[in-house]
C-alpha cells in the first residue's frame, strides 16, 4: 500500500482480461479468442470520409456535446430501437467507456449503491468505486439474466440508486426480449432506480430485434442509454460513442465531460456520421458473418461442453465445470498446451467461475482450428 496512491485506486483490481493477455505477448501460433474486438477493418467508405476530413483540415475541437449533425443522426437512428430522443439529450463521448464513467460520476454520491449483474463487463464495478459508489453484485445464474425477483432480492435490502444492464451482454451473449425488459422496468419503477443501459452490441442481435429499455412506458426519464461504433462498425480504436439521457442527467454529464474530455475526436465524429448515413450494408455483411460463426462455433462446442446459444454480441460462454478445472487453470493450460487464448470467466465476476469466454470475432478458418484444439484439450482431460 502506498500513501501516494488514492485508496479508491488501490481498491480496484487491474482488468482480468488484460492481465491474462500479457501472457500471450510475443508468443507465436496462438489463436486468440480473447479480446472483444472485431476482426474486420473499418468499412472503407468510413475510412475514406475520415481521410477527406483530414485533408480538408478538420482537426479542431467540436462543441462539447459533439457535432450537431451526428447527434441529429443518432436521434433519428435510435428510433429503430424505439427511442425518440431529441438531439439535446445526446452527448458524443470517447467511446461507451467514457459514457459509463460520466453516467456513474454524474449520478453517484458517496456511498450510493449500484446494482451490477454478475458476470458482466469489467468496467462497471471499478468505475463505480472510482465515482465513490458501492457496487452490489446480482448473481444471474443459471441463465445469466436479470429478472424482477433477482433485482428485488438485492434492491430490497440495499436501497440502491442505479441498476446497470447490458444487452446483448458481454461476456455471456444473452439478450432480453420486450417482455423480459418489462419485468426489469417494473423492478426499476418499484425501487426507484436509475437504469444505465449499455447497448453497445444492439446491432449484433441475431435471435430477435433489439428493443431499448428506454422505449418502454415511463422508462425514458429514468434511463441513461449508451451505445457506440466500436463493435457494430469495427471502430474500436477511433474511440467514439454516445449517451442518451434525460435533460438533468445530460447536463450533469456534460459538466464532467467538458472538463475531463472537452469533446470526442472530430475525425471519429465525422466517421461515425458516415457510418450511420451510409454504412448499413457493411454492417449487415459483418453481422451475417458473425451469425454464421456463432452457429458453427456453438454447434461444435455443444459436442463436448455445456453451452447456451448466445442471442447476440460475439461471445460464447461455455460451462467448463465438468472438466474439473477452474476457469483460470483451464485458460492457462489451454494456452500453454494448445496455443488457444480464451478469457477465464471469473474475470467478469464470481458467477463467471466455471466458465470461459470465447470471442468468435475471428476468421472461420481460425475458429475451425481453435475448436479442434479445444476439443482435443477437453477430451484429454476427461481421459
Ligand atoms: N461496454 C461493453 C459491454 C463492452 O463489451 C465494451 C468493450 O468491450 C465497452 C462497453 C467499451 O466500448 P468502447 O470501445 O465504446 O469504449
Amino acid at each position: 500500500m502506498s500513501h501516494r496512491i488514492s485508496k479508491k485506486v488501490q481498491e480496484i483490481k487491474p482488468s482480468g482480461i488484460r492481465r491474462f493477455f500479457d501472457l500471450i505477448l510475443g508468443r507465436k501460433d496462438i489463436i486468440s479468442l480473447g479480446v472483444g474486438e472485431p476482426d474486420f477493418q473499418v468499412p472503407w467508405k468510413i475510412r475514406e470520409e475520415m481521410i477527406y476530413a483530414l485533408e480538408k483540415g478538420y482537426t479542431s475541437y467540436t462543441s462539447n456535446v459533439g457535432l450537431y449533425e451526428l447527434r441529429n443522426e443518432i436521434s433519428k437512428y435510435y428510433r429503430k430501437f424505439g427511442v425518440d430522443a431529441a438531439s439535446e439529450n445526446i452527448i458524443i463521448t470517447t467511446g461507451v467507456s467514457e459514457a459509463i464513467d460520466l453516467a456513474l460520476r454524474a449520478v453517484i454520491d458517496d456511498g450510493d449503491k449500484v446494482l451490477i449483474p454478475d458476470p458482466s463487463y469489467v468496467s462497471y464495478k471499478p468505475l463505480t468505486i472510482l465515482a465513490g459508489g458501492v457496487p452490489v453484485s446480482i448473481p444471474t445464474l443459471p441463465d445469466f439474466k436479470l429478472n424482477y425477483e433477482k433485482i428485488s432480492q438485492y434492491a430490497k435490502n440495499t436501497s440502491p440508486k442505479i441498476l446497470v444492464i447490458n444487452y446483448p451482454a458481454n461476456p455471456t451473449g444473452i439478450s432480453y426480449r420486450r417482455k423480459e425488459l418489462e419485468e426489469i422496468a417494473d423492478a426499476a419503477i418499484e425501487y426507484d432506480l436509475i437504469i444505465i443501459s449499455d447497448e453497445i452490441y444492439a446491432e449484433l442481435t441475431y435471435s430477435f430485434d433489439h428493443v431499448s429499455i428506454a422505449s418502454l412506458n415511463g422508462m425514458e426519464d429514468r434511463c441513461i442509454v449508451m451505445n457506440g461504433f466500436s463493435k457494430a462498425f469495427a471502430m474500436t480504436g477511433l474511440r467514439i460513442g454516445y449517451v442518451i439521457a434525460p435533460e438533468d442527467i445530460v447536463s450533469a454529464m456534460l459538466k464532467i465531460h467538458q472538463y475531463s474530455m472537452l469533446c470526442a475526436p472530430i475525425i471519429s465524429q465525422i466517421g461515425a456520421l458516415e457510418a450511420l448515413r451510409n454504412a448499413k450494408d457493411d454492417l449487415e455483411k459483418m453481422k451475417a458473418k458473425y451469425m454464421r460463426r456463432r452457429n458453427f462455433f456453438v454447434k461444435k462446442l455443444k459436442e463436448f461442453l455445456e453451452v447456451r446459444k448466445p442471442d447476440g454480441a460475439f461471445y460464447v460462454f461455455p460451462n467448463i465445470k465438468n472438466t474439473g478445472l477452474g476457469s483460470e487453470e483451464f485458460a492457462e493450460k489451454l494456452l500453454m498446451e494448445k496455443n488457444v487464448a480464451v478469457v477465464p470467466g471469473n474475470a467478469f465476476g464470481e458467477c463467471g467461475e466455471g466458465f470461459i469466454r470465447c470471442s468468435y470475432a475471428t476468421t472461420m478458418e481460425k475458429l475451425k482450428e481453435a475448436i479442434d484444439r479445444i476439443e482435443k484439450f477437453v477430451r484429454n482431460i476427461d481421459a
